[in-house]
């Protein structure tokens, strides 16, 4: 072991469905865009760009029943309910046929945006780590494995106060699971304990203090977080 000057920091971790033990968080990636009806309310077309990654710090994680405080520095608070995917397996150069092997598990999450810091950091050419990786931005529910569950499909869907703001189906993501493993990894080392925010339907919006905001995937147990009045 190596003598440490402080003690070590905590490894964050996210909830296992119907398991006492929780999977360690290594890393975040999120994907920008990956449903065109998104794309499109963003102004930008769908059809002409690759994917493109993001990250947030591992302890930005938060559970299913999160209340969680309205973050600072913003006023504009937005949802991304999202599939999130667990790796199990690093890799690099991992082919799209082979990537499904890297994952561990899957879940239900919401990729939570400072929405008007990020319109600056565009305007001004800044980068969009503090409009994405701030406190308590990753709301992870319960990992499925992968094994137990094989690939998720059909609907997503995201609800504030119980009334629904986002609907999808997974099919509509321009690259799927398989194809955004195969391109991160061509990037970069992925390692297990990664997780991969694999991007938002259309429909994102605002949160209040007070909201109560679910994401939920057909096979998946629901996320909810509360911001707290
Ligand atoms: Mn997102």
């Amino acid at each position: 072991m190596t003598d440490l000057v402080i003690p070590a920091p905590p490894t964050p971790t996210v909830a296992v469905a119907g398991d006492a033990a929780r999977f360690p968080v290594r890393r975040i990636f999120c994907v920008g865009r990956n449903y065109a009806a998104h794309a499109r309310e963003f102004g930008n077309d769908p059809d002409r760009e690759p994917p493109f990654f993001f990250t947030k710090p591992a302890d930005a994680v938060i559970d299913d029943g999160a209340a969680i405080p309205y973050p600072p520095q913003t006023q504009d608070l937005h949802f991304e309910g999202e599939l999130v995917v667990a790796i199990g397996k690093g890799g690099f150069e991992i082919s799209e046929a082979d990537a499904l092997s890297h994952v561990w598990g899957y879940a239900a999450g919401n990729d939570l945006t400072r929405r008007d810091l990020q319109n600056q950091a565009k305007d001004m050419r800044r980068p969009w780590d503090f409009a994405k990786g701030f406190d308590r931005s990753a709301l992870c529910g319960p990992l499925v494995r992968a094994s137990e569950m094989g690939r998720p499909s059909g609907a997503i869907r995201l609800t504030v106060n119980g009334e629904t703001r986002q609907e999808a189906q997974l099919a509509d993501m321009i690259w799927d699971v398989a194809g955004v493993i195969a391109f991160l990894s061509a990037s970069i080392a992925i390692s297990a304990g990664d997780l991969i925010y694999t991007g938002t339907p259309a429909g994102v919006g605002a949160l209040v203090p007070g909201d109560v905001c679910t994401t939920e995937i057909e096979g998946l147990p629901s996320a909810t977080l509360t911001i707290r009045a």
